[in-house]
């Protein structure tokens, strides 16, 4: 129970209707994966408790919710970000006990919420519909109106940052949303609904439901009254989310999995692109949908950048969350048996250009793996085909741009690709032929701009979140044409 002392709301609750009350389904306990302890308790939500977790959403759209206007939903949203704000340590570390982040990265994601908060706050008056040249004695516009009620189900690796982009941009555009929250990483989002509280968030335009992913989590993506989905994960649930989808005929947004190029050609300012190499797939511990686990290097600097990204490595830890080292542990122990067993048929089959080292002060019944770092690896080998969701990347050599292009877009996936060369030429074509969702040019990933859209081609998913684009996907278009002679 170590954590529950430390929160300002009970973690056994749900948020429904505006009201706290117990799950029917008992609780689950909450693992810190830094030690392997239970620090605490969530509710384990069945699919009653989704079920009234709609009828309550449905009723905040008929009540306060549906009337307030734009500018008040935006300053709701605004204030939501300032608590954020105030209250960023504790989320904070309440993330990094649960989930195993390193704090410093915990921090970047509560500021990351508060900044989503803000952004969609202030844009929530500015989604404007049109007016079109129509046939004499006609005028005619278009509404932008909310789906009605959104279902979010999200997952443990970036809990707020997720949260944020996808129900900030719904309760924007005057959804009544319902969260389902991964079991591992559940006590920011009931933060979250505490602030939504505080913040005066109107009763019913914001539930959350925490429990299984089988019981509440598919009870919510198959509910007839929900509206529109929004899922973050894996591949595999991704296609149960879409099928559940289509069974109500409603949207879905998929934003799943990858296997992201890191890509150097000879001309590269080798200098900058050295840390980011590294750093754009350790971050989180590699648990990253965006990692840069793939690093494509063509050979006139290949041996040159395997031996500086070796020297990197050679310096990278894991330890403790709360120590904020390089690397925290993987979420759970489910987690790092996929990664150990990723690791070992890499050492079996592959080389091992280098590796980090874990910490002496991580408790050895932690989530804890090294990070590796694997050399001339075949592009169709499985560990350059599948995510790992850990801090594992594989060095491929290349010859030339076509043969670059070849292996990047050679996965079912199509996330992020990260191009580093000095020739603008080659940039533009790269960006265009790269069968991705995002291209970044000569950096990674841009900061994690929240203004920046954000999503998948392939089996990345479909639709965007993140950045303005967001709140035409939580959102629909109603035609409107008047005949007045
Ligand atoms: P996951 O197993 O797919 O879980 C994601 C969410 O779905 C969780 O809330 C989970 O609940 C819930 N869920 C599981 N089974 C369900 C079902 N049958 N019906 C409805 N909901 C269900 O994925 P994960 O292990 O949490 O996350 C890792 C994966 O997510 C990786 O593949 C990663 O690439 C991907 N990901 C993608 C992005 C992106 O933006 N593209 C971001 C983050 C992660 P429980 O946890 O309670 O089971
Ligand atoms: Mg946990």
């Amino acid at each position: 129970m170590k954590i529950d002392t430390n929160l300002w709301f009970d973690p056994r609750n749900l948020f429904v209707g505006g009201g706290w009350r117990p799950a029917s389904g008992g609780t689950l306990s909450v693992e810190d994966p830094s030690t392997a302890e239970t620090i605490g308790e969530i509710g384990r939500g069945t699919a009653a408790d989704i079920d009234a977790a709609v009828e309550a959403a449905e009723a905040a759209l008929e009540g306060d919710w549906g009337r307030m206007s734009a500018t008040e939903r935006g300053r709701i949203l605004t204030e939501m970000g300032r608590i954020v704000l105030r209250r960023a340590e504790e989320l904070a570390r309440i993330e990094a006990l649960d989930v195993g982040k390193p704090i410093h990265q915990s921090r970047n994601d509560s500021v990351a919420l508060a900044r989503y908060l803000e952004f969609y706050g202030g844009a929530a008056d500015k989604v404007h519909g049109q007016t079109i040249p129509y046939r004499d004695g006609f005028t005619v516009y278009t509404l932008r109106e909310p789906h009605g009620v959104t279902g979010h189900i999200i997952p443990w690796n970036y809990p707020m940052q997720i949260l944020g982009r996808s129900v900030g941009a719904a309760l924007a555009m005057g959804n009544a949303c319902v969260l389902k929250p991964a079991e591992d990483a559940s006590l920011s989002s009931l933060a979250f609904a505490a602030i939504a509280e505080e913040a005066g968030l109107p009763a019913g335009a914001l539930n959350v439901v925490t429990g299984l992913g089988a019981e509440a989590g598919a009870r919510l993506a198959a509910h007839p009254g929900v509206h529109h989905l929004s899922f973050t994960g894996s591949v595999a649930t991704g296609r149960h989310i879409q099928a559940a989808a289509a069974a109500n005929v409603v949207p879905v947004t998929l934003e799943l999995g990858g296997k992201s190029p890191h890509i150097v050609f000879d001309d590269a300012d080798l200098d900058a692109a050295m840390p980011v190499l590294v750093g754009a797939c350790m971050q989180n511990a590699g648990q990253t949908c965006s990692a840069a686990s793939r690093v494509l290097v063509q050979r006139g600097v290949y041996d040159q950048v395997r031996a500086r990204m070796a020297e990197i490595y050679g310096r990278l830890e894991s330890g403790p969350a709360m120590g904020g080292h390089d690397l925290g542990p993987l979420v759970n122990a489910k987690q790092k048996r996929i990664v150990s067993d990723y690791i070992a048929l890499g050492r079996a089959e592959l080389t091992v250009a280098a590796e980090g080292r874990i910490r002496d002060d991580a408790a050895p019944a932690g989530h804890f793996v090294p990070a590796v770092l694997f050399a001339e690896v075949p592009p169709d080998h499985r560990l350059a085909q599948e995510e790992i969701f850990g801090p594992v990347q594989v060095l491929i050599p290349f010859e030339d741009e076509a043969e670059a292009l070849k292996i990047a877009n050679g996965t079912d996936y199509g996330l992020v690709a990260g191009v580093w060369t000095r020739d603008g030429g080659r940039q533009m074509r790269m960006a265009r032929k790269l069968n991705v969702g995002q291209v970044f040019l000569n950096n990674y990933g841009a900061g994690g701009g929240i203004e920046l859209p954000f999503g998948g081609t392939g089996r990345s998913g479909h639709g965007r979140e993140k950045g303005f684009e967001a709140l035409f996907g939580f959102s629909r278009l109603k035609t409107v044409a008047a005949a007045h002679g």
